[in-house]
């Protein structure tokens, strides 16, 4: 969609200069939140990359495919013990076949039986070329040996097969897998164990991978002191610059964590300036509607545009989403040519709550999907899974609910129930979560038994 298009609608009275930011949307659900965010994020450019030993790869964005570098598997694979066959010479069962020789895993393919002609075996081990003329594995398992047979045209070993099989069966043909130069990872996939596997088999030792993407962090409060310091009685430490900073680890950037911002305009937009300098800002705390919740208005001074100034959630609705014009060769623009910006020179930035539940819930929503665009990764969906409810929900309509809560039970069987909490700053009752349980905006009373959204965390 179009900004122009887009509805402005504003948070009533609120903050007047705001209103030169057209593409303004004020509080918005948290599926349209999402999508904005989605918009956004398809539109960004990433940035330079570099190249990595294969397992430091892990978890890295892959800056380029990785091809076969020849034919998957490269020859015919037996995929079980046993005799190399032709599947016809047992059509009928029980079939007595010559054993004319043995190939084991790695025998080379010129050095094997030849070819296996009509009434012969070849006894094959896994993982071993299929010889020629055979088109099957007749598994051990389902033979026996008839040693010493002599039918008065030779003596020597035979084997009797008791179970008939296809052509095809128990080996995996040359090239069936992925055919060389054929792609078998995208540019933009994450690594994992699975990616690595493939690198590895295609003989690269080395990938290039995205650089990451660096977030500054911002805490905004007049009551927070930095963790080493010893808090007065109205002050406490400031826990998000590292809940956000590992947050933002563990989504493959690198976190850097600016000084506290007081609640007072000079100072926090020096700090703003300075976060705009990395690839994302995240700030925290003063998005609020509270008399020294400056956040805002500081980013509407440097010509903002805020694409949500909430969403319809909870915990996080207070959260912000917009970007800033901002040049680093000329280390930032003038705050009246920031409004005019182009795209590639805007970064982004979001106002995050500061109750330290919201501001890690508003970050798996919101930032995440930013933040693996700007570091190459193609998107990614937000997926919840089901569990059932172990006991009764109640709560409010209106906002979609994203509460802590414990996934139990094993193995097919996950059942899940609220955590005990004191609402959104409760970093304890986090800890003890393992997810968020989904409630659905319109849903007064959940019962128990009932399969419920959830996501992990
Ligand atoms: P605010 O969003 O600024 O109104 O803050 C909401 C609540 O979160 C208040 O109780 C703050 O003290 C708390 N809070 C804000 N920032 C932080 C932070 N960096 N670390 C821990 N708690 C915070
Ligand atoms: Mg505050």
């Amino acid at each position: 969609m179009a900004r122009a298009e887009w509805p402005a609608i504003q948070r009533a009275g609120y903050y007047p200069c705001m209103s030169s930011a057209a593409s303004r949307e004020g509080i918005v659900s948290f599926e349209r939140a999402r999508r904005l965010v989605d918009q956004h994020a398809a539109g960004v450019r990433c940035g330079d990359v570099e190249t990595v030993d294969l397992l430091a790869g892990l978890g890295r964005v892959l800056a380029e495919e990785i091809v076969a570098d020849r034919d998957f598997p490269p020859f015919n694979r037996a995929t079980r013990d046993g005799y190399a066959v032709r599947a016809e010479d047992v059509a009928e069962i029980p079939a007595r076949l010559e054993v004319v020789g043995e190939v084991k895993a790695g025998d080379r393919l010129e050095v094997g039986v030849g070819t296996v002609g009509r009434g012969q075996a070849v006894e094959i081990m896994t993982g071993a070329p299929v010889p020629a003329g055979a088109d099957a594995v007749v598994m051990v398992e389902h033979t026996a040996i008839a040693e010493g047979f002599d039918a008065g045209r030779h003596a020597g070993k035979f084997v009797d097969v008791e179970r008939g099989i296809g052509s095809g069966a128990n080996l995996v043909a040359r090239g069936a897998e992925a055919r060389a130069r054929q792609r078998l990872l995208n540019r933009g996939r994450r690594m994992d164990s699975a990616a690595v596997a493939i690198a590895a088999a295609v003989g690269k030792s080395r990938v290039q991978v995205f650089r990451r993407p660096r977030v500054a962090v911002l805490a905004t409060g007049d009551e927070l002191v930095e963790i080493e310091a010893t808090p007065g009685a109205s002050q406490i430490r400031n826990s998000n610059s590292y809940s956000l900073a590992a947050q933002v680890q563990a989504a493959g950037g690198e976190a850097v964590r600016l000084a506290v911002a007081p609640d007072e305009r000079r100072r926090l937009r020096e700090l703003i300036e300075e976060g705009l300098r990395c690839d994302l800002l995240l700030l925290t705390g003063g998005v609020s509607m509270g008399k020294y919740d400056l956040v805002e208005a500081v980013l509407g001074e440097l010509k903002a545009d805020f694409y949500f100034t909430g969403a319809e959630i909870q915990p996080g609705r207070p959260v912000v989403f917009g970007s800033c014009g901002f040049d680093d060769a000329d280390g930032g623009f003038a705050a009246d040519t920031r409004a005019r910006a182009p795209a590639p020179h805007r970064k982004y930035f979001f106002g995050l709550p500061g109750n330290p539940v919201s501001t890690m819930v508003t970050f798996e929503l919101f930032v995440r999907p930013m933040m693996e665009a700007l570091g190459g990764q193609t998107a990614q969906r937000l997926i919840f899974l089901r569990a059932r409810l172990r006991s009764e929900i109640r709560t409010k309509t209106g906002l979609k609910r994203f509460l802590p809560g414990v996934v139990s039970g094993e193995f097919e069987t996950a059942e899940v129930e609220l955590a005990r909490w004191q609402g959104s700053g409760d970093i304890a009752a986090l800890a003890g979560a393992n997810c968020y349980v989904v409630i659905p905006a319109d849903r007064e009373r959940i019962e128990a038994g009932e399969w419920v959204a959830v996501m992990m965390r």
